[in-house]
Formats: structure tokens, sequence, C-alpha cells
């Protein structure tokens, strides 16, 4: 059960219990809609609209012969059937069962000539499963979910159980992903926004094909006002049709008396009103306050995941890919945009004009559609074939060349890496003032915060830094999730990962001076704290992933930096240019449709020249967690072990997960240089490895590109802290780092003494370089802000001793004035901070003498952009410097100074302003509503802080998921934010209380388990650690 890497049969080799939970957790009627249908070649056509009414008992029955009456051949024919939307006792006897790229060729099987053995046991197994059907009919009955039978109906199992729709008929319908029976083809949306009424109306015509004769069309609708609806069969009349709601699962539907056939064309025409959203998703309304302080309004979309369906009716499903052309009506004061170029304008009678936009050139998924009325100013730009825009408010016109500049160059070098052009004739990055997410890449028209695409030219690299990284992801996304899409959300890794991977893979290839490689070594580290809890999930999740929160949820930093983590250590294993090889074979093959996980790794296994790539990332994408690989050495002979990286308050935890671990080494001889690195598959639980017996150390893991943690044993940390001590740079930053997070994370594990810790941290005090000293910050000031929080006043002023002593020497020696270099801005940034905020003097005074510089000079007298945030937050803790500072960030212009001083004015430690913030940001207004989670962070870090926003959003939790959607990144970050720094008992019932009273407003999201699993480990360690802290420090 816990190998499944020896054979190369796809599914065969799984665990058991994977194939099931893959195949029976999968929805049944996941069929790829791509108009390109080679990613799905030969897929029956079979009605799924048939399967949902199957009787609940037959589906139960299924479940009930279970593992022991099945043999694995018709065990897997099950799986495979239920895949498909069958059910076992209705399976087609026509049906090939090869015809499924997820199931084994069964063995053929004569059925015309039976022996009397086989007749005996057939008839034995009739009896058998009439008997099991009567014993469940009888039974108390229960509605068949993917995770069983939770809970029992008051209706017997042989009735249909459907929703009732808003007028109170049966809704024709009754599953949460829609029926594959109709395939929308092109949608033709025309949409009138009164930004004044804050409402707009809409006509969405929908043409589409029958895949499968239907009696009836469902298709997503939320927040909408249908007004008129028609529908047209073929050449037929258009005729009048009712429209049926089922508003919990945002779905509508048409039902008709007699079959839609398979192949006709139809056209639903639906007239709607709707009001302009005021949360941050759908057709939503956002405002700014322009030069003169008066009020601007515009409308702006976000769709993804599942928002398209507020602005529009539409099969809101990645899948259901189709062509858009999108027209829009304005006031002429304002501009129109949308994913594509402008055809034409045409002024109506009432002096609006229309803008109608060319029709989509691809075919795409609802959520990359957008469209934005706004008064926009612009830049522009030839690249190729694309005419590339920057959009923003008028006054911050001179803050877009660096975006343009960056897209442009960026948008050549994707041209050329992935060898297909860019598709469209225009690309628009568009800042937009209030917006909840980073950006989001539509298809031609990016849109973004305003923090993240606007700077100042004279702004520091490190500003320019996240203007470029954000940029460059979403410009990446234009290939790896808008040409090429998951075909549902479990597997969204296959956008986001990839996006983040391509982030930094570009930007260390273009802007080398940027030196991207150290912030995605931090995010790699952050991902596996998060998967080394229980409560994280695989990348490519086989679990449900249907509700919204499910799939908001799906966006978090498993998908985002485990997956692009998993996509370095691939690259890094693969000889030179294989990957990038299998990728092109990727993009080519599925170009316009969409795909699942195994699909990526059947490109690059074809292309690939060694061992099956399939086989060793599955290990890696189909489980949650990563590795821990520890080394023990006799002589020349070094044993590896691997098992799983769980943190557990429970020791007797043990999951028997093995991984194919791409194990890189170097050693005392030969260290640094790449050309030292040498590999070894670590496949099972363990494995020996010869080295030479005069080599005195080994270091795993190169580069730290592998997603694993390494333990040495006391012997082999005892040589790397020694070679550490002797030359620091016989390893290289990065491998440094690598080592100082490595064993924080043993001590965390509780394999390392604290000790130990601290004995490799002996080393840092000749350290210079970024990487590994903002890796032992990091470590460090979490350790601080944890015992600061707990009344351990001695210990925390120990701690401090302790940072200071170490480090204090290079905090003082840090330069104040402009520094060019990314790097050494980074470090300084980090050094300084938590000199501040830990109150060295030193630091505090020249941050204080600076800001007085920069207010005497009428703020003309600039601060080093990477030395604002700890000017500001020292400025922040006086009366005075608070107020100067609310009232420039009322008045600013420029983003990233703006954002750092919000940061300042939450850092506060007067509970009366961290009040007046917390509940101002919510409100809206002077700060954008967008900034709440920033704001919550910031003040739970502070010791004033912590208990107050705790409070803060209990109090408000409502309003808060009003804004911000259960289970997005924003509400996973408050709810980290708020609790992570708990340790006591106390606070672990006081946070299960709270969540578990929220119901269905969020007691069951991910985020809350991850909370308590913090919180218990915290405790955990505290319990562990604090005496012999006591005694060490
Ligand atoms: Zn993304």
């Amino acid at each position: 059960r816990d190998i499944f890497y020896s054979s190369t049969t796809v599914r065969a080799s799984l665990p058991r219990n994977m194939i099931e939970n893959s195949m029976f957790e999968e929805e049944p009627d996941v069929v790829d809609l791509a108009k390109d249908s080679t990613a799905f070649p030969e897929f029956p056509a079979l009605d799924p609209d048939e399967v949902v009414y199957e009787p609940r008992s037959s589906r139960l029955l299924v479940r009930g012969l279970g593992e022991n009456d099945l043999d694995d051949e018709e065990e897997d024919y099950e799986s495979s059937a239920r895949l498909l939307g069958m059910s076992f006792m209705n399976r087609s006897s026509t049906r090939s069962p090869s015809a499924s790229p997820y199931i084994r060729q069964a063995p053929p099987r004569s059925c015309s000539r039976p022996s009397a053995r086989m007749l005996v046991v057939g008839v034995f197994i009739l009896v058998l499963v009439t008997s099991m059907a009567m014993v469940l009919y009888f039974l108390p009955g229960c509605t068949f979910t993917k995770t069983g039978c939770p809970k029992a109906n008051s209706s017997t199992p042989m009735e249909l159980v459907y929703p009732k729709s808003t007028t109170g008929e049966m809704f024709p319908w009754n599953e949460l992903r829609l029926p594959a029976s109709v395939r929308p083809v092109n949608y033709d949306l025309s949409l009138t926004p009164n930004l004044t009424s804050m409402t707009f109306t809409g006509r969405t015509i929908i043409n589409m094909i029958i895949q499968h004769n239907t009696k009836r069309v469902v298709l997503h609708s939320s927040e909408i006002n249908i007004i008129k609806a028609t529908f047209q069969v073929g050449e037929g009349k258009s005729v009048e049709v009712k429209v049926l709601e089922y508003k919990p699962w945002q779905q509508i539907a048409v039902s008709f008396p007699g079959d839609l056939k398979e192949g006709q064309v139809c056209v639903l025409t639906l007239d709607y009103t709707a009001n302009l959203s005021h949360t941050y998703d759908g057709f939503y309304n956002s405002s700014y306050n322009d030069k003169t302080g008066a009020k601007r309004v515009l409308a702006a979309t976000q769709f993804e995941p599942q928002a398209a369906r507020k602005a529009f009716p539409c099969f809101d499903e990645p899948a259901f890919k189709a062509t858009f052309l999108v027209r829009i009506t304005r006031e002429p004061e304002y501009i129109a945009l949308s994913n594509m170029p402008k055809a034409k304008t045409t002024t109506l009678p009432s002096g609006m004009l229309e803008d109608e936009f060319e029709q989509t050139s691809v075919n795409m998924s609802t959520y990359l559609v957008a469209f934005i009325v706004a008064n926009f100013t612009s830049i522009t730009r030839n690249v190729s074939n694309t005419l590339v825009s920057v959009y923003s408010v008028p006054e911050k016109k001179e803050h877009t060349q660096y975006a343009l500049d960056t897209a442009s160059r960026l948008l050549q070098f994707y041209n050329t890496v992935f060898d297909i052009d860019y598709p469209l004739r225009k690309l628009d990055l568009v800042a937009i003032p209030d917006f909840l997410a980073g950006a989001m890449e539509n298809w031609g028209l990016i849109t973004f915060r305003e923090t993240s695409l606007l700077v100042q030219n004279q702004s520091s690299l490190l500003d320019k830094q996240l203007i470029a990284n954000v940029v460059a992801h979403e410009l990446a996304h234009q290939w790896f999730g808008n040409l090429v899409t998951m075909r549902w959300w479990n597997d969204l890794w296959l956008s986001e990962g990839f996006a983040t991977y391509w982030q930094y893979a570009s930007l260390m290839t273009e802007f080398p001076q940027l030196y991207l490689g150290n912030v995605f070594l931090e995010e790699r580290f952050k991902a596996m704290a998060k998967d080394s809890l229980n409560s994280s999930h695989p990348v490519s999740v086989s679990a449900q992933v249907t509700t919204p929160e499910q799939v908001s949820e799906m966006f978090d930093s498993i998908t985002y930096e485990k997956g692009a983590s998993l996509l370095l250590m691939l690259n890094s294993t693969l000889p030179d240019g294989q990957f990038r090889k299998g990728l092109l074979e990727y993009l080519r093959q599925y170009r316009g449709s969409n795909t699942v996980t195994d699909d990526l790794w059947n490109s690059i296994t074809r292309v690939a020249v060694q061992e099956s790539v399939s086989d060793m990332m599955r290990t890696w994408t189909l489980q949650k967690g990563f590795p821990l690989v520890t080394v023990s050495r006799k002589g020349g002979e070094v044993t590896l072990t691997q098992e799983h990286f769980l943190l557990s308050t429970d020791n007797t935890t043990h999951t028997s997960s093995l991984w194919h671990i791409p194990v890189t080494y170097v050693n005392d001889s030969c260290s640094s240089a790449p050309s030292c690195r040498q590999m070894f598959t670590l496949r099972n639980k363990t494995a020996t490895l010869k080295v030479s017996e005069s080599v005195k150390w080994l270091k795993l893991n190169y580069m730290n590109t592998g997603f694993y943690i390494v333990h040495y044993g006391d012997e082999g940390w005892t040589a790397l802290i020694d070679a550490l001590k002797t030359d620091v740079s016989t390893l290289t930053p990065h491998d440094r780092a690598s080592l100082i997070h490595n064993i924080f994370s043993l001590s965390r594990l509780g394999r390392v003494s604290f000790r130990q810790v601290l004995s490799l941290l002996d080393y840092t005090t000749n350290e210079t370089e970024t990487a590994p000293l903002t890796e032992a910050l990091t470590q460090l000031s979490s350790v601080y802000r944890l015992l600061d929080k707990r009344p351990e006043l001695r210990l925390v002023a120990r701690m401090k001793a302790y940072i200071l002593g170490h480090f204090g020497p290079l905090m003082d020696s840090q330069d104040w004035g402009v520094e060019e270099s990314v790097s050494s801005q980074e470090r300084r940034s980090a050094l300084l901070e938590l000199a501040c905020s830990l109150g060295r003097k030193n630091c505090t005074d020249q941050a204080t003498a600076l800001y007085e510089q920069w207010t005497n000079s009428n703020q003309t007298n600039r601060i080093p952009g990477d030395l604002q945030r700890v000017v500001f937050s020292v400025a922040a803790q006086s009366d005075s410097g608070w107020l100067s500072l609310l009232d420039t960030y009322r008045l600013t212009t420029y983003d990233s100074e703006k954002r750092k001083i919000l940061q300042a004015l939450a850092s506060t430690q007067d509970p009366r302003r961290i009040v007046w913030i917390l509940s101002t940001v919510l409100e809206g207004g002077i700060i954008h509503t967008q900034e709440l989670p920033l704001v919550i962070s910031t003040v739970s870090d502070g010791f004033a802080g912590h208990l107050f926003v705790w409070d803060f959003v209990k109090e408000s939790w409502d309003r808060i998921i009003e804004k911000f959607p259960v289970g997005s990144y924003s509400i996973q970050s408050i709810v980290k934010s708020t609790t992570s720094q708990f340790s006591t008992q106390t606070h672990l019932e006081e946070v299960q209380g709270f969540f578990s009273s929220l119901k269905e407003r969020g007691s069951q999201m991910r985020s809350v388990q991850e909370a308590l699993e913090t919180i218990r480990l915290n405790q955990h360690w505290m319990d562990r650690n604090l005496a012999t802290l006591r005694d060490w420090l």
C-alpha cells in the first residue's frame, strides 16, 4: 500500500485508497469541452444528465460492494465508470472501458458461452446484489455524497432529490457542477453600467451546441434579475421561455418538454438588470479621490474564480471555453476597455456611446473575461505585433513608465521562451484604485492594484522589484492559465504554480539586477512551513473541490509557492534544456484547451530522456507534505532515510508517504560551484550512498532547489558548523540559508535541541550575505515575537540581548544613504527593521534624523525607498509623527510610499489609534478596505495590537466576510495573522470556540484547522523549550 512508484502503469500502482479518492471524488461530469478535443480524445458520448437521476440506492450499492467484493479489474472499471458519471448497475454494455484515459485496458471477456461455474457465480452475485439493494431500500436512506453517507434523509432512497427553485417549482438539476450536455460556443454581451445609480443592464446572447440529448439547459447566474429570456433551436423561431433559478448554487435553468438533440445549435438570449457589486468581485464599483479631493467612480471586473456569473449568465467553469464579443455603453467622459481591441464606437440617440470590441480570437474561460469603465489615461508601445499599454488614473500617469518598460521586455522574453507568440493584438495593464488581489491575468486586460503596478522613476530597485514580480507573474499567465487552462480548480496549480515559477525564472534571466533569487528562496521556505502541517493538501487535489469556499481556498501558498518549488526542483533535476522542451510540448499540445496534472507530466516524460517524470512527480503532487531526509554516516557509507516531515504534537503520528527525491549533494572537496553537485535519487525508505572516506562533510540539497529538509545527525551538523566557522564561503549563500532554515525546522520537529540551533547561529557573526542573514533574522524574530506575547519578561529581554549581541555590530555598521544593489537593500532593511523594532538606539536615532530631514525639507529630501518603512515606523511611535504621517497618507499619490506609511501607522502601540485604524480600514474611504489584511497583519505583530485585533476580527467577522469571501486568500491571511502568535490553552479554546460558532460562515475553512494546529504546536514548543531557553540564553 505504501510503495507506488515501481510500476509504469498509470493508475494501477497507486494505493487503493488513492485510486478511490481520486476516482470517486472527482466530479462525475468532468468532460473536456474545449474546442480542441485532443485533451480527452475518445470520451464516450454519454448523457451525464441520466446519471444524476439514478436512484441513490444503486450508488450506495456500489459503495456497499466495496473493496472485498470486486476484484481489482472490476473495481477499476467501477471507479472509472463513476468518474464518467455512470452508475455501476446501469453501465452500458456497449461502452468500451478503454475509451477513457483513466482506466486500464480490461482483458477481453467473452460472454457468449458462460460456463456452469460462471452461471453459479452469476446467480450468487445477483442474489447478493438484490438482497443488498433491498436492505438499503428499507434502511433509513441518505443522499449519496462523496464523503459517504454523513446524514440520513427523511425521504426514501428511491425518491429523487431536487432542489426547489425560487418560484417553488422543481429545479431540474441537483449538482454544483454543471451538466456537460450543452456547450457554449460564443457569448455576445451588451452591458450598460450606470455609475450614478450603481446599476447596470445587460443582454447576453449565448450560442451553444447540444452535446448529448437533453431536456434542460443549466448555467450560472448570481445576483442578476432576468427580465426576459428567449430560446431558439437551429433555424427555428425564437420563443420566450421561463427561467428557473436555484439561488444557493447560483444556477438558472430552462426546461423543455422534448429533447434537444445532440448536435443541435441553440441560442439563449437573456435580458437582465443588476447592481454593480459593492464587494471586490463580479462587475464592481470602485472609487478614489482625485487631486482636487473630489470623489471619482469607476466600474471594473474581477471574475476569478467564480464571479463572471455576477455580471452575465454563463457556463462559469474553466473547461467551458468559448469566444466573446463585448459591447459597453458609456457616458462620453469615460473610456471602456475589454479583453480585445475596440472595433467601433457608435453614438446612441441618448448621447451615450457604445463601444464594440472585436470578438475574441481565442477560446477562453469565463473567469478571464474583463471590462472596465473609467476615466483612465494611458501610455503605449508596440512590441512585435502587440500594442502594450499601461492605464492609470490621470494623476498617476507619470508612474506608469516602469511597468510599460518591464511588460514590453517580458512579453518579448515569453514570446521567445515559450515559442508561441502572445495571441492578441493588444495587452493592457490597468491600475485599479480599489482592488483586492495583487493583480488578475484577464486575457489582454490585466488588472492590478495601484501598489502592484505604479512606481516612480526615482523609486528604489526594491520597490521596482515588487512591480516587476507581479507583471512577470501575470504575463506568464497569458500562456499558463489563459492559453492552457486547468480543467477544474483542483488543478489550479497548473496555472498559479507555473505563473509563480516563471515570474522568478523570467526576472532572474532578464532582470538579474533585481535579484529575485532571494525572494524565491524565502517563498519556498514559507510554502514548507504551511506544508509541514497536517491541514495541508496535495498540490493537485483529488478530494472534493466544489463549493465556492473550497474553490477560494485553492488560492494558497501550496498552489502558488509549492507548485513553483516543484517545478524548480524538476528543472534542476532534468538535464539542461529538457524541462523547457517538455513545457513547449505541453503548450503546443494543449493550447486552447484544458488539462489535468497528468497531461503535464506525460508531455514532459515524452521528451525527457531519463526515467519517467510522471513516476517521480506524482509522488510530489498527489500527496501533501514533503520529506525529511536523515543522513547517517559510517566511514564511506552514507545512509539516507526519508520520512514525512510532519509537525505534530502527537509523536505517534506516522504516515507511510514516500517520495522520489532527487537528492543533490556537495562535499568539502568541492562545495560551491554548480559543477560540484552530485545527484542520487532516493526512492525507497532508505538507501546507501558511497563516498570517499576522506570526505569530511556532506551538504545535501545544493542551493536548496529540492523541496525537502535534511537532518545531518549530531556529527554531521558539528562538521558543517566547524566548516562554516573556518570559512563562511565554503558553501553558497543559499546553502547557508538552507542550513539555518533546516535546523530551525528540525528544532520545531523536536529532532534537534535549541542549543544546537544557537550553535549553528554562532557562525553568523561572520555572515554578510543577504539570504542567510534574512533567514536567521526571520527565524529569530518569530521566536522573539512568540515569547513577547507571553508573560516572560526576563526571557524576552534575554532573547533581545542575544539578537543584538549577535547582530548589533552589523546593524550599527549599516549605511543610511542611497544604496544601489537590491541585495544590499534587502539586507539593510531586514537588519534595521529588526534593530529599530527592538529599540536599538543607534537605529532609532538615525531613523528619527532622516524623518526630520524629510519633513523639514517639505518631503523633497527623499528617504531611500528601502529605508522608508523603518523610518516611518519609528516616526509613527510619537504623537506628532503619527498625525503627520496620517496627513501625508491622505495626500500622497506615491503608492509604494503610501503602503509603507500605512504599515507605519498600523505599527503604533497606542491602543486608541489601533482601534481607530482597524475600524477606518474596514469602513473604507481614507484607507481602502483592500488594505485590511495588511493592516491586520501589521497590528498583530505588535504587543499592544495582537489582542485588540483578535477581538476586532471576532466582532467584525460578518462585515469582513461581506467584503472578503470566506476561504479567500485575504481571509486566510486574516485568520493566520490574528491567531498564529497564540500559544496557550485558553487561546486555543477561545479560537476553537469562535470559529466553530461560525458554522457556514467559515468554520469549515482549512485556515481554521491550520490556526488550531499552529496554536497547539506553539503551546507544545513552549512546554518543551521554555525551561531550557531560560538556561541557555
Ligand atoms: Zn496568478
